[in-house]
This record gives structure tokens, C-alpha cells and sequence, in this order.
């Protein structure tokens, strides 16, 4: 039952949330509903009201708290009606009031001979100092003994409620401490009931800027506390996996295993052997795999798939597999069957321009399990198709997949038999590396095998960065390079507002290069050619009939042509630092020395010339995506895996990186030593949000 006091400030009652008043409505606005609610919703800044400044000290451009006498007040018309005052302090130094709209009430307080205290941003006006908007109150009472908090509010709940608020609830909830001494001790923490009552009162001796800057004890423990629970909660819904039933895939001697390896054309690394053999252990065990193949571009992702696949299939199980692009997923498609087919394995493809009968066959297959491999891309997750004995599903170029349909295939996969139902094992393949502390926080549920290593003979691409101006040079070199039997890409310019837009320039570009490069054969390729076309042009410059291919960024992802030496990229100042890498990464996929040409026209701003340069000064795909981390921030990296749920409230990944390590450590020693207080930390700080354990 909650009381209200005698200014109406509401008093969050122990028990369950009531229906409520305004104020408490307010508050449950905010997620404030139990004590434990109002005690983490902590100050967002804080106002320092504990000092009085002489007028002749005021910074303009900064909050200030003054007192002095009001000696004018009066009603001006300048453009619109203002209201006037100018106050003197006790040095004989005068700051002017200005208000744009006012009360009559305001117009009273600030009534000549009145002392009045005043707080707002100095700002240099006309006539020297002054204050728009300020607060004012009488002046003459004590000051403030600590900062005054600030928190963060909804419409129509004051500052003031809500302290009051707090402050109660900040007397009746439990702020016992969740950590074992002996991880305080290790960690150099502060105890909770600490931390919370300097946040939320800062005694007079605490700094601003510490605060300010959540560098303050209170906030490090805080931050600790919040990256713990994130650490415990990730860790939980781990168990939680492992309790789920899978159909163990574990036929690892199977003829089909073995075939694969002897009729493949090249040896695999002991990068890849290393990563399919972790894939291959976890596909025998009764709990769903949820693993993550890390690669750089070119580093052979596929062919541990097909390692994979192999095994669900010699276990008894259907795999599928998902591409982003029809291109790539056409190209998984044609290399897949030519490993797989000759060993009697059935491959269904699956798109959304397969239409018709050959639809429905596949569809068919799909249902009566005669296909044992379905390659396709979001066609997959149609709810028509279903699948008799999906035990594998694997998601290339993961990234661009949202959670939402990475869940989806899995489902095809679950099944009930009895009681008991069984969740496919998933298998997430990208390029694009998560920067450590990412892995460590928001991936740390997903068990990642990475590919460290490139094919032998492969030599880095060189990149060169050439002005727009120094076109023919470029063109100059692409037909020399076609005169040695070597083939190119040319990617057109990005044009994000329109796909019209998009289209024409493609044709555009294509037509400008056909006319300067008469001897060269040129081919085109964008988003919409229908899906025929687009198959049957990358099959002419699979097949070598094609030098040169004008491209939109359909070809970013997955596309592997060997032969393919060049890659130019028109105004490269347009495209993302992760894009790039990714279009630099369709060459120097053979033994072939490969050149990258970023072609740039001036003048670059600021962020075009940083990732310009990243692209030149490195080819390392994990460097590469610290540089986007750093210049973009996490969103993009997490973006459709989190779909909008609140990261971290108070840590931030890109400074607090050593106490995610440290919050990491403890989490485990929580979780062996102390199980009762991991309990109870997480409940103090995952109230709520139950969501997030289902990730
Ligand atoms: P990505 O990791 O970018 O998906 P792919 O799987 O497309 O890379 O492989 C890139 C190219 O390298 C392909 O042509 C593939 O056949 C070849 N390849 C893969 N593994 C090896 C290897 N061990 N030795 C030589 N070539 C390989
Ligand atoms: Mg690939």
C-alpha cells in the first residue's frame, strides 16, 4: 500500500505496486515501483547549490548560484514582452534577469527590495552578465549541504517529488551488500550502501568532475555491479542452453566425412582443422551448439561448413544454410553441391526468384527429408517450408541477419517428441570480428572459434588511394591487367537515397567504361537484375568470359571468384570502413599479387580521410573493425542482435574495458563460491528484465 505525504510526494510502498496516484503512475512511467527500483535510479548530473558566488566571479558559460537585492524589475516590450530585473550582491556588483515568458507569481518574487537567490547559465549580454531563465528562491536560507542530485524524469514529475521519493525509498530498501568481502577486497570496491548513498548525496567534499566524469569510487562500484550482473545473466542463460536437449550429431568416422577431405583440391590450414574439429565436438553433444566461426575475408569459412553439414547429414540430420544475398547464396549453392553431390548427398536450393515446380520440389524435399542440404537465402524461413529432421543450422554473414530470423530457422528445426523437444545446433559465420570488449560483454554466450590464419600463398592486397582526377591511369591499368588474363571488379559509386538513383549509375558507369575500354569485355551486375540474369552474369566472370564486372555492392559479401585480381572502388569516400574491408576482400582470394584501388574525389571530410587511411595502413579485418568501433561506437556492431533493448545503464564499453575483465573474473568465482549472493546480485539488478536472459 503506498501513503503519500503531506506535499504529495508518493512513498513507494514495500509491498506490490498499487494502482496508484499520479505521482506513483509517474514513477512506474520509469520502471520505479519497489524501494529496489528507486535506489539504482541514480543522479544523471548533479547541481552544486552548495555555494554562494560574488556576482564579480561569475564565468559566462557556466552555472552559477548568486544572491543579491533585487533593484529593477520591470515589464519590457522588445520584440515580444520581457520580463527585466537586475539584482546587486553585497560588493555592490549588479547581474541582470531576463525572462521571455513569465507568471505573475514570478513577477511578485522578483518585486524591488526583495533578496532573492538566484541559479542559472551566465551568459555575456549587452550590458555585461546576465541570466536567462534563472531559478529563483528566497534569498538568505541555509545553503545546501551536499550536491543536489539530478535525475533523469518524465512529464509532469518534478525534481522535487522525485527526491523525496528516493530519499524514502533510499531509507526502507535493502542496500545490504550482494559481494562477498573477499571480492571487494580483491577489486578495491566500495560497499553497495556506500556507493548508493554517496550517488544519490554526495557529501560536500566529493568532487564535481569525479562525478561528473563517473570516475568517483561509488560510480566505479556501480559500473562493476552493472557489468557483473550483465556477466552472471549471460552466463545463466548459457546453463539455461546446456539444459536444452539437441540432437547429438556425432557420426565423426562417416564415409562422407572422409570423401570430403580426400576429393577437396587444397590442404586445409591447421586454423581450419582446428575450427572444425571444435564444431565437430560440439555437434556430438545433446545440448544445442550456439557457436560463432570467426574469418576474415577469404580465410575459408565455407569448407568448414561443408565439414559440418556433413556430419549433421552422416548423423541423419538435414542442414540448411542462409545467405544474405541470392548471389552468395547461389554461389554456396554450386560450390556445396560440387563437394557434396558426388558423395550422394542430396542439395536442395531454396531463393525467392526459384519459382513455380521447381519450388515446390524443393519445398517437397525439404519436407520428406530426401534433401539432406538446403542452401538457401531468407527464403528458408518462409512459413511454408518445413523441414523432417533439421539437426543443423548455419548463417553466413551472420551480422546481417536479425535476431528475429536467425530465430526463426532455428525453429524449423525444434521438434517435440514425447516431452522432450530438441533445438537444432547453430553455427553464425562472419567476417566481421567483434572487437574484445564486445566479445567479452554482449557476445560472451556464444562460443567463438576463430580462423587465424589465410591459405598459403596468399599475399596481402595492396591498397592504392588515387584521386578521381587520375581516372585514365586507372583505366590504363585495368586493361593492362586484362591483357595478362587477369580479371577485375569495378564498383560503382554508393548512392544510399535512392535505388533508382543506385540503378542508373550502375548503367551509367557501366556504359562510360564500355566506351573508354572498347577491347574489354564488361559485364554488369546490380540489385535488380532478375535473379537469372544475376546468376548467369557471375557465372560468365566465374567462367573468364567476362574481364571486367561493374558492380553494385551485391557483390560486398561471400563472392569468391579467384581469378580476380583488381578491385577498383569509385568514390571509396562514400562507403563505411566495414564495407570496404569487405569489398577489398573479393580479390586476392588465389595465389595471384591483387591490387585494391580506392578512388577518392577531394576535398575528403574528416571521418573520409580516417578510414581511408585505416584501409591503407592495414588489411588486418580485427584492426579494421576497432577503427569502426571506435569511430561508430558499438551500435553497429550489436545493432540487430540487441533490436533495441537497453545496453548498459551506467558502464560504457569503450572506457570501462578493464572493469568488464575484472566484472568477468568475479562473475565466475560468484558463481563456483558463492551461488547465493550470484542469486541475489542478479536479482537486484536484473529486476525486470527477464528479457534479457533470452537472447
Ligand atoms: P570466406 O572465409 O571469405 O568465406 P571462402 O570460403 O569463400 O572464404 O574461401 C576463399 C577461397 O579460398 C575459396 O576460393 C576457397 O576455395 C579457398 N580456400 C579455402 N580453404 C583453402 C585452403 N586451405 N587452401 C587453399 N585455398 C583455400
Ligand atoms: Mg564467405
Amino acid at each position: 500500500m503506498a501513503r503519500k505525504s503531506a506535499k504529495g510526494a508518493a512513498v513507494p510502498s514495500a509491498g506490490k505496486a498499487s494502482t496508484g496516484s499520479l505521482v506513483e503512475r509517474r514513477l512506474a512511467r520509469l520502471g520505479l515501483h519497489q524501494p529496489a527500483d528507486f535506489i539504482v535510479h541514480l543522479p544523471i548530473r548533479y547541481e552544486d547549490e552548495t555555494r554562494i558566488v560574488p556576482i564579480a566571479a561569475v564565468v559566462p558559460g557556466t552555472t552559477a548560484q548568486v544572491e543579491g537585492e533585487v533593484i529593477r524589475s520591470e515589464v519590457e516590450f522588445r520584440s515580444r514582452r520581457q520580463l527585466h530585473a537586475l539584482i546587486q550582491d553585497e560588493n555592490g556588483d549588479q547581474l541582470a534577469l531576463r525572462w521571455l515568458h513569465f507568471y505573475p507569481s514570478q513577477q511578485k518574487q522578483l518585486a524591488v527590495g526583495n533578496c532573492v537567490r538566484v541559479r542559472g547559465e551566465v551568459r555575456s549580454g549587452f550590458g555585461g552578465s546576465e541570466m536567462v531563465h534563472p531559478k529563483v528562491s528566497v534569498g538568505g536560507r541555509p545553503l545546501a549541504s551536499a550536491l543536489t542530485p539530478v535525475y533523469s524524469t518524465t512529464d509532469g514529475l518534478s525534481q522535487a517529488s522525485l527526491r523525496k521519493a528516493i530519499d524514502t525509498a533510499l531509507g526502507r530498501a535493502d542496500l545490504s551488500d550482494t559481494l562477498p568481502d573477499e571480492v571487494c577486497s580483491q577489486y578495491g570496491l566500495i560497499p553497495f550502501r556506500q556507493a548508493i548513498r554517496v550517488l544519490h548525496h554526495p557529501p560536500a567534499d566529493v568532487s564535481c568532475a569525479d562525478l561528473a566524469e563517473r570516475e568517483h569510487p561509488a560510480w566505479r562500484r556501480i559500473k562493476f555491479d552493472e557489468l557483473l550482473a550483465q556477466q552472471l545473466s549471460l552466463a545463466a542463460a548459457r546453463a539455461a542452453r546446456r539444459s536444452q536437449q539437441a540432437r547429438p550429431l556425432a557420426n565423426v568416422g562417416h564415409a562422407l566425412l572422409q570423401g570430403l577431405r580426400s576429393s577437396l583440391p587444397f590442404t586445409l590450414t591447421a586454423a581450419q582443422e582446428r575450427v572444425i574439429n571444435e564444431i565437430s565436438a560440439d555437434l556430438s553433444r545433446s545440448f544445442p551448439m550456439h557457436r560463432l566461426l570467426q574469418g576474415d575475408v577469404g580465410s575459408g569459412k565455407t569448407i568448414v561448413a561443408a565439414f559440418a553439414a556433413a556430419q549433421a547429414i552422416a548423423s541423419g540430420s538435414q542442414a540448411a544454410i542462409m545467405a544474405p544475398t541470392e548471389i552468395l547464396a547461389e554461389q554456396h549453392f554450386s560450390k556445396l553441391s560440387a563437394w557434396l553431390q558426388p558423395l550422394g548427398v542430396n542439395v536442395a536450393w531454396l531463393a525467392g526468384s526459384l519459382a513455380g515446380k521447381a519450388r515446390k520440389a524443393s519445398m517437397a524435399a525439404a519436407e520428406s527429408g530426401e534433401a539432406q542440404l538446403v542452401v538457401g537465402t531468407q527464403a528458408l524461413i518462409q512459413d511454408k517450408v518445413v523441414f523432417s529432421s533439421l539437426g543443423l543450422v548455419i548463417l553466413d554473414e551472420q551480422h546481417r541477419f536479425g535476431v528475429g530470423q536467425r530465430l526463426q530457422l532455428n525453429r524449423k528445426g525444434e521438434e517435440n517428441i514425447g516431452r522432450q523437444a530438441y533445438i537444432p545446433h547453430q553455427l553464425n559465420m562472419s567476417a566481421t570480428p567483434i572487437p574484445r570488449t564486445l566479445a567479452m560483454t554482449f557476445f560472451a554466450d556464444l562460443d567463438v572459434s576463430a580462423i587465424d590464419e589465410l591459405p598459403p600463398g596468399r599475399s596481402p592486397v595492396l591498397t592504392k588511394l588515387i584521386a578521381d582526377s587520375r581516372r585514365p591511369e586507372v583505366l590504363a591499368s585495368v586493361a593492362a591487367e586484362v591483357r595478362l588474363g587477369r580479371q577485375a571488379y569495378w564498383v560503382c559509386p554508393l548512392v544510399e537515397e535512392s535505388e533508382a538513383l543506385q540503378l542508373q549509375t550502375a548503367v551509367d558507369t557501366h556504359a562510360r567504361l564500355a566506351a573508354a575500354l572498347p577491347d574489354v569485355r564488361i559485364g554488369l551486375i546490380h540489385g535488380k537484375l532478375p535473379a537469372n540474369e544475376k546468376q548467369a552474369v557471375m557465372q560468365r566472370f566465374r567462367d573468364g568470359d567476362i574481364d571486367v564486372l561493374v558492380a553494385t555492392t551485391v557483390i560486398e559479401v561471400g563472392v569468391d571468384v579467384p581469378n580476380a585480381s583488381l578491385m577498383i572502388v569509385e568514390h571509396a569516400e562514400r562507403f563505411g570502413l566495414a564495407q570496404l574491408h569487405q569489398l577489398r576482400g573479393r580479390v586476392g582470394r588465389g595465389t595471384r599479387e591483387s591490387v585494391c584501388v580506392l578512388m577518392y574525389l577531394a576535398p575528403l571530410s574528416m571521418i573520409a580521410r580516417q578510414r581511408l587511411r585505416a584501409m591503407y595502413e592495414t588489411t588486418d579485418g580485427f584492426e579494421i573493425a576497432r577503427r569502426d568501433l571506435e569511430q561508430r561506437g558499438p551500435g553497429e556492431f550489436l545493432g540487430v542482435r540487441q533490436s533495441g533493448q537497453e545496453l548498459l545503464r551506467f558502464a560504457s564499453l569503450e572506457t570501462d574495458a578493464q572493469l568488464v575483465a575484472q566484472a568477468r573474473e568475479a562473475a565466475s568465482m560468484l558463481r563456483d563460491h558463492y551461488p547465493k549472493h550470484a542469486q541475489a546480485h542478479l536479482q537486484r539488478w536484473m529486476r525486470g528484465r527477464q528479457d534479457f536472459l533470452r537472447s
